[in-house]
Parts: C-alpha cells; structure tokens; sequence
C-alpha cells in the first residue's frame, strides 16, 4: 500500500495542467474515494477520483497540517 499517495484535506496542489482560468493551484476541499479540489485563481470546484487527481498531480504547492505531520513521522 505504500505507493499510495497521502492527499488530503487543506493541501494545495499543483497539477500537470492548468486550469482554464490561469491559475495552476489548487485546494484540497474534501479527500476520499474522490476528492474535491478548488482552484485557488476562480473558485471553481471539481471532483475527481482518487487515481486521476494522483495521474495529474505535478507536486505540493503546500501540505495541510495533516500532510505536514505524516511527512515530519517518517
Ligand atoms: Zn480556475
């Protein structure tokens, strides 16, 4: 399971493409199954699965305080 990668909740994004409005960073609203992202340029909001938000992950902008604490553990 270790190739999974840790999303979540208050982490920002920045995804292989941009988004239509210019902007290229996003905010993560909801994780799970699916994750909600908002782009942090125009507010609109997008649901995508789990394995396509992972495929169009470029890197973290920032970690959310959950992130931030798994990164510090290992
Ligand atoms: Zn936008």
């Amino acid at each position: 399971m270790a190739d999974i990668l840790p999303i979540y909740v208050g982490d920002e994004l920045e995804l292989r493409k941009a988004h239509p409005c210019g902007a290229n960073h996003w905010l993560v609203m909801r994780s799970g199954a699916d994750f909600k992202i908002e782009c942090a340029g125009c507010g609109h909001q997008v649901w995508l699965p789990r394995a396509q938000l992972e495929r169009r992950l470029k890197r973290f902008i920032a970690r959310g305080p959950r992130g931030a604490k798994e990164e510090g553990e290992s």
